[in-house]
């Protein structure tokens, strides 16, 4: 048996040790920096104030590592779609009924999908150390040794880190990045609509930035709204029936406009690419390998693609008698990984740029590209499986669906 140390006990780490729990028989232990609280809702970096639109192929996995059952009184499902572009005449909507599935996807706040996994996580033998810090990572034969701030220490034949964005455990290892900065933020809060929002998930295109309006429990509204630096600023400092006036003329008077909103919070928009994700004896996870822009909703649902097929290459390699730390073997996992991070990378960064595009050819594509999106129904479904998070989007060539 060897032990794994995944640094990070946010949506990604706290996943993948209930996967790894669940598939192998190592010794796992899970370092988190803040305090976990075992019986209120967390508030921490990871479970925040935001919400997570949730594809249905993460929502199966959560129901495999036993998280769902608690979280799911609290996710709205989504059964349709609609993408437009303010002031164009395209327009796409994909639709649950039409792919011959109950939801296309799901909507919960952050903090009840961090309480979900926290409680799971009470339930395997997973070792939780939080409020924790490492303190050194010092490499030894077969692995690391791992001082954590208390001076105690720990042998780690496998260190997984997922400490988030500005992970520390990844600078330790010397592992660079690559950034892209939009010079934008996205506002993220909780708004009441005037008018039910039937589990419609609307995404809406301004010359601005991309608003994102989610269903939410309570026929509330997750907000995401993404806007230059400057704007972003001024809509942060209106009052909130300003505020409320503003996001409904942005959002078209989609759900008869907005009567009420939550506290705002800001977010500032970054592409982050880690330069490596594998090195002998540690692997990056989540935000820690790759930070994507939010407009697709992909970023977790991403990250828990990757946390299953790190924890099943892990788990084949115990069978095989192959050590968790062995380079080969996580090379192997970041190959298998590659396609889908680089799609999934490449459809959050190019719709933003996409549709705040001034070229009168690219927005007349643009606009072309939504209605025959709405037309042809092989491409949609495509997407729709991607979106749903069962497939991988290949434009409309796959045979898939
Ligand atoms: C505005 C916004 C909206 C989003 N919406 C969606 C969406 O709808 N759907 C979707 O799939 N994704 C979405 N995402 C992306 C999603 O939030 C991330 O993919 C997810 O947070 C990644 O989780 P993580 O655990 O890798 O990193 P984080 O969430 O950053 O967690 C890192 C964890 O590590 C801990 N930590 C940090 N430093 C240390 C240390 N030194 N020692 C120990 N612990 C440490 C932190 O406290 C935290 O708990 C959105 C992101 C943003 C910004």
């Amino acid at each position: 048996m060897a032990r794994i140390v995944i640094v990070g006990g946010g949506m990604g780490g706290a996943s993948l040790a209930l996967l790894l729990a669940q598939r192998t028989t190592h010794d796992i232990v899970l370092v988190e920096q803040a305090a976990l609280a075992a019986d209120t809702l967390p508030d921490t970096p990871s479970y925040d104030a935001r919400s997570t639109a949730l594809a249905l192929g993460t929502a199966e996995i959560l129901a495999d590592i036993g998280a769902w059952a608690t979280l799911a009184p609290f996710a709205a499902p989504i059964r349709h779609i609609e993408v437009s572009h303010q002031g164009r005449f395209g327009a796409a909507r994909l639709d649950a009924r039409e792919e011959g599935v109950a939801a296309l996807g799901f909507v919960a706040e952050n903090r009840h999908l961090g309480f979900a996994l926290l409680k799971a996580l009470r339930n395997v033998r997973v070792d939780v150390r939080a409020p924790m810090r490492i303190d050194t990572i010092v490499r030894e034969d077969a692995g690391w040794a791992v001082c954590l701030i208390d001076g105690s220490a720990l042998c780690a034949d496998l260190l997984v880190v997922a400490d988030g964005v500005q992970s520390g455990t990844r600078e330790m290892l010397g592992i660079g990045v690559r950034e892209h900065d939009y010079g934008a933020i996205a506002i993220v809060c909780n708004a009441t609509p005037r008018e039910p929002h039937c589990d419609v998930a609307y995404e809406r295109f301004t010359r601005d930035g991309a608003l994102a309006l989610l269903p939410l429990t309570q026929q509330r509204c997750a907000i995401v709204w993404s806007l230059p630096a400057a704007r972003a600023q001024a809509m942060l400092a209106l009052d909130d029936d300003a505020f409320c006036a503003a996001l409904s003329e942005a959002s078209g008077q989609r759900l008869g406009g907005f009567a009420k909103a939550g506290v705002r919070s800001a977010y500032p928009l970054v592409k982050v690419l880690a330069q490596e994700q594998a090195m002998p004896g540690a692997v990056l996870l989540g935000n820690a390998a790759h930070l994507l822009h939010p407009v697709a909703g992909q970023g977790f649902n991403l990250t828990l693609r990757d946390a299953v097929a790190l924890a099943d290459t892990l788990a084949r390699a115990e069978r095989d008698g192959v050590p968790p730390g062995d380079l080969a073997l996580l090379l192997s996992y970041v190959e298998a990984r590659a396609r889908d991070q680089q799609l999934t990378a490449g459809l959050s960064h190019g719709l933003p740029q996409l549709f705040t595009a001034d070229n009168a050819l690219v927005a007349g594509a643009r606009d072309l590209g939504l209605l025959a999106f709405d037309l042809l129904a092989p491409l949609k479904r495509e997407f729709a499986r991607q979106a749903m998070g069962i497939g991988v989007f290949t434009g409309g060539t796959s045979r898939a669906g």
